[in-house]
């Protein structure tokens, strides 16, 4: 991606996130900065959403907060390579499989520091988009419990809205953030299926 498209990328995602905080506030949601028992599923991320992530990560490099992420990346890898010894990874591994180990074993996001996210204000489409209504005791109970439907709603429809329009695949977060910490080495070959519109 040339540096002219990346700016554009960027900009259009600080609006796609705007857009997006704004429809999750008219759900009222009971979430807060914080509230994190939502943050022990995997985090995927549309390659889209990779320039806005890595942009932020270069302008903070130097905040402490980093350093306890980069730790917690070491054990989400560590996690990881635990689960799945291969050195191959189909989709339903890495999206599927995984999302229930990772709660089950409750091993947090790496970008959970204190129970606080330390890219909150670019956190991913997915993140944004999950919510819990009225209070967070669902949340609690279950490490899995998802979003509200008509969050979840919304995220397809701009999810798909950009699958209509220009190639899209997916990826974990910690696979996006691993080369800006210099551990490139953790990544195994996942094959990328490209994401499809689906007709409404
Ligand atoms: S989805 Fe649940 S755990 Fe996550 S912020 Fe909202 S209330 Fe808290
Ligand atoms: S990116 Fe932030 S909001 Fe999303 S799961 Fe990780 S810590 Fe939680």
């Amino acid at each position: 991606m040339d540096a002219q498209t990346r700016k554009t990328v960027i900009q259009h995602f600080r609006q796609v996130y705007l857009e997006a905080d704004k429809a999750m506030c008219l759900l009222n949601p009971f979430c807060m900065r914080g509230c994190a028992w939502c943050c022990y599923q995997s985090v995927e991320m549309l390659n889209w959403e990779e320039p806005i992530l890595t942009d932020y990560l270069q302008r903070h490099k130097n905040d402490p907060v980093f350093s306890k992420v980069y730790e917690n990346l070491l054990t989400w890898f560590g996690f990881f390579d635990a689960t799945f010894p291969k050195n191959e990874l189909t989709m339903h591994d890495a999206f599927d499989y995984l999302n229930t180990r990772q709660a089950r074993q409750k091993i947090p996001c790496p970008f959970l520091v204190e129970n606080y996210c330390a890219i909150y204000p670019v956190r991913p489409l997915c993140c944004r988009c999950h919510i819990a209504v009225e209070n967070n005791h669902s949340c609690k109970a279950n490490l899995l419990n998802d979003s509200e439907p008509e969050a979840e709603a919304y995220r397809e429809k701009v999810v798909n809205e950009i699958v209509k329009n220009v190639p899209t695949t997916l990826r974990l977060l910690p696979f996006v953030a691993a080369p800006f910490f210099g551990l490139e080495n953790r990544i195994k070959p996942i094959h990328y299926t490209r994401l499809l519109p689906v007709n409404n």
